[in-house]
């Protein structure tokens, strides 16, 4: 099996990057900022739990957001592979995530970074606030918010990778195409 963690801030090109790569590869894309925003949509308990977190800028609690990363996995399962966007987000759930793969005879195979600085990802994310309709995308408060979280808590899920022989840094900033080929070349002399 291919388990990509796609990674990177806010605003990084997670999405639009795993869209693309989910085609290519066949891989089942899990974002757990996607599967919370249509829990919010459908009005769910965890929508209403979720949207209080998500409103602020902070991280919904690992325990709520490992078990719904777990499920969606389990119903999945023919899949070939994961792209796990947004998550893991902390330590914990990156252990979570290693022993719930391991529980399946799996693993990740490796964290791939989109790379981009802070200013760059705060005229994205306004950018994009534009049309988005998220209102976390639109207020800059919210936005710094978010971006410190990942600072605080996200960002040391590199070394955990990198501890692991799993991690990979790619040039996240130029035109959507030429991200694309960096990621798929990492991917292609990878596996
Ligand atoms: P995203 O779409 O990945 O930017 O996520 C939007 C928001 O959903 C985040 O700011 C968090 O509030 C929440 N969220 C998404 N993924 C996670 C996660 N792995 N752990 C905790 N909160 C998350």
């Amino acid at each position: 099996m291919l388990n990509l963690v796609l990674f990177g801030p806010p605003g990084a090109g997670k999405g639009t990057q795993a869209a693309r790569l989910v085609e290519k590869y066949h891989l089942v894309h899990l974002s757990t900022g996607d599967i919370f925003r249509s829990n919010i949509k459908e009005g769910t308990d965890l929508g209403q739990l979720a949207k209080s977190y998500i409103d602020k800028g902070a991280l919904v609690p690992d325990e709520v957001t490992i078990g719904m990363l777990e499920a969606e996995v389990n119903s999945n399962s023919n899949a070939k592979g994961f792209i796990f966007d947004g998550f893991p987000r902390t330590s914990a759930q990156a252990e979570a995530l290693d022993a719930f793969l391991s529980s399946k005879d799996t693993e990740v195979s490796f964290m791939l970074a989109l790379e981009v600085d802070e200013n760059e990802l705060i005229t994205r994310l306004l950018e994009r606030g534009k049309s988005s309709g998220r209102a976390d995308d639109q207020d800059a408060g919210i936005i710094k918010n978010r971006i410190q979280v990942y600072e605080n808590e996200t960002a040391v899920l590199k070394t955990y990778y990198a501890n692991q022989n799993k991690f990979f840094g790619i040039e996240g900033v130029g035109s959507i195409e030429s991200i694309t080929l960096g990621l798929c070349k990492a991917i292609d002399t990878l596996v």
